[in-house]
């Protein structure tokens, strides 16, 4: 085909797919959301599913490319890595030996841990207990139970790798479903899965019930000493605590909790700075572990990792999971088991399978401590968590590297990092409809140019605005300016609270979304300048896209619009109100465009309509 028949192929594609999920019975001036996507899920019908959407559908279609790299057999041109991931891949396949494996791998490992109290019964030893020990154990597993520990760049010296602290996330997607009264269903479903997991690993629910009510209650008290996520936005009000001393042998101990501000560090070790995100919540958990049995703080902890080993088990393992998430977000089934081993090896090697997929050769030493067993998925996960925990660890001999990607290629999404003031946009989202170098311009600033200018402008939201460009934790703006900003955005969570989302009942948390809805808003005004100047540079553009009968102006907003079609279950779309920082991509739609004077001057809204308010 030639070049120019190519391009005729992009652009109907590109034209069908637009027409398709559009329903231009709606008035774009009223709801342009219903305009862009009221078809979306006629098209794509949710079925089974939790939730879909236009990065959804790309990372499928991703997905199966990926797929077919990993199911080439490995041969002797193969690099070391394409090796390791293709053998991960084969032991998530071998459906066969995992089931014959049965849950003998998990408890072989949570005896080595020391026992779960609830499979042990009265011959747990609680002599031997102690919280910090197994906390740090499963850290070493990559599991943040009880803290939540990583390795990053230092708030305040942000060429320097640094230990931090935050609270963890819970075995339900936030606080409120361990608090809220119309909860009742969830935690239901929750001590449902415990029950079960406690009977696949022999012991009847009748004898689990009292460890397990008692694991529930500790987790609610858990929920209640964590700070709600609206008053975690303003870092430098946080508690601080400047050190900690930690214990560096052979490989990293835990702090040690209870003694870190009044005591010295000891001579012996070497002295290192820590930063903690939730100081107020540290001191409340040492105090919620001493009002609390050991029992029940070890069967706890284990639970967690538990829980989370669930899907790496057979066919009885996962459906108990698989219940619980359809109670907690909607999905009916499990995905096929291809697209799980799928995004487990992308999730986990993500450069490995990156490389495969832009066709570019990965260094082989990369990845030499890990060495996977095609027959062994269990152990191999096992293994892979073990790596991460370790790799963390290890950059802390290493100053951050600025120019290092912290996403790798295979990603259909984008991000901004605020230590490095660097935007990242994998290969996965540069392709249609975000991008196409066929598409005439209106639809690659509408599409791509938009996530740019999102991005570009979390370095200045109510987060990103408190770190310099250098990427360090300082007010590099006037009180002034300060001021000034934090009036329009009083203006931002005034106009975002007032949106109800119908099938939740539920405004939009307006604090928690802040971030997401200035990126939003600011993005879209810059890549709409950015277009215009093109246009003025480049003397308008030449290519038209079939089969329509917009102006170059009105695709730009449509092809924006579109990037945004969802469809999700109410439950997902509850959990995604609660803890999402994210406003419901409608409302993405709808806000950003209701506060653009150039949306409205595009498509002739009338004074007053819906979309063009007089307050902007
Ligand atoms: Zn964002």
């Amino acid at each position: 085909m030639s070049t120019l028949d190519h391009n005729d192929m992009i652009l109907n594609a590109q034209a069908e797919r637009m027409l398709q999920v559009m329903n231009s019975s709606v008035d774009p001036c009223e709801n342009f959301y219903e305009y862009a996507c009221g078809r979306w899920s006629e098209v794509y019908p949710l079925e089974d599913k939790a939730l879909d959407n236009t990065f959804d559908r790309l990372r499928e279609g991703l997905d199966e490319v990926l797929k077919q790299l990993l199911e080439e057999p490995i041969t002797s041109e193969d690099s070391r890595s394409t090796i390791i991931a293709k053998t991960l891949y084969k032991g998530c396949m071998d459906e066969e030996k995992i089931e014959s494996l049965g849950v003998t791998p998990l408890k072989t490992l949570l005896s080595q841990l020391g026992g779960w109290p609830v499979l042990e019964g009265e011959a747990w030893n609680e002599e031997a207990f102690d919280w910090v020990e197994l906390m740090a154990k499963l850290r070493k597993y990559n599991n943040d139970i009880l803290l939540s520990e990583w390795v990053g760049a230092d708030v305040t010296n942000s060429s320097n790798h640094i230990i931090q602290l935050d609270q963890p996330i819970l075995g339900l997607p936030g606080r409120e479903y361990f608090m809220s009264a119309g909860d009742q269903d969830y935690r239901m479903a929750y001590m449902e899965l415990m029950l079960k997991t406690c009977e696949l690993l022999g012991v009847s629910p009748e004898k689990a019930l009292q460890d397990m009510i008692n694991v529930l209650q500790f987790e609610k008290q858990l929920a209640k000493i964590l700070t709600p996520a609206e008053e975690r936005r303003n870092l430098s009000a946080i508690d601080w605590i400047k050190y900690f001393h930690i214990i560096m042998s052979p490989s990293l101990s835990p702090p040690s909790l209870t003694s870190s501000e009044s005591s010295a560090p000891s001579k012996e070790t070497e002295e290192r700075y820590v930063i903690v995100f939730a100081m107020k919540y540290i001191r409340k958990l040492v105090t919620l572990i001493q009002e609390t049995s050991k029992r029940t703080v070890s069967n706890y902890l284990m639970w967690r990792f538990v829980k989370n080993r669930m899907n790496n088990l057979g066919k009885a393992s996962q459906d108990a999971k698989q219940d619980f998430i359809q109670i907690l977000f909607g999905s009916k089934s499990q995905p096929e088991r291809w697209l799980t081993c799928v995004s487990y090896v992308n999730g986990n090697l993500g450069y490995v399978l990156g490389s495969l997929f832009v066709k570019k050769y990965y260094p082989q030493t990369s990845k030499k401590d890990l060495d996977f067993n095609e027959s062994d998925h269990f152990w191999n996960v096992i293994k892979m968590l073990q790596f991460h925990a370790l790799s963390t660890h290890d950059l802390l001999s290493k100053p951050v590297s600025r120019i290092e990607w912290t996403t790798t290629p295979a990603v259909v999404n984008a991000y901004y990092s605020r230590s490095k003031n660097m935007i990242m946009f994998p290969a996965g989202i540069l392709q249609p409809p975000f991008y196409h170098p066929a598409f005439p311009r209106c639809l690659n600033f509408g599409g791509i140019g938009v996530v740019i200018g999102h991005e570009i402008s979390h370095g200045f939201d109510d987060n990103g605005r408190q770190f310099d460009e250098f990427g360090n934790l300082q007010q590099w703006w006037t009180d002034e300016d300060v001021s000034h900003f934090y009036d329009r955005a009083t203006c931002m969570l005034d106009q975002y609270s007032n949106y109800k989302v119908t099938s939740t009942g539920l405004k939009i948390n307006a604090v928690n979304t802040l971030g997401e809805n200035i990126a939003d808003n600011a993005g879209l005004k810059i890549a709409y300048k950015a277009y215009q100047k093109w246009k003025l540079l480049n003397g308008g553009e030449t290519i038209h896209l079939p089969r329509f009968n917009l102006t170059h102006d009105q695709f730009f907003f449509l092809n924006f619009g579109q990037i945004w079609c969802e469809v999700n279950s109410p439950e997902a779309m509850l959990t995604k109100i609660r803890v999402g920082q994210h406003s419901p991509n409608k409302y993405r739609v709808i806000g950003t465009l209701s506060n653009s004077k150039e949306f409205s001057d595009a498509f002739n809204c009338p004074e007053k309509s819906t979309m063009n308010p007089k307050e902007k």
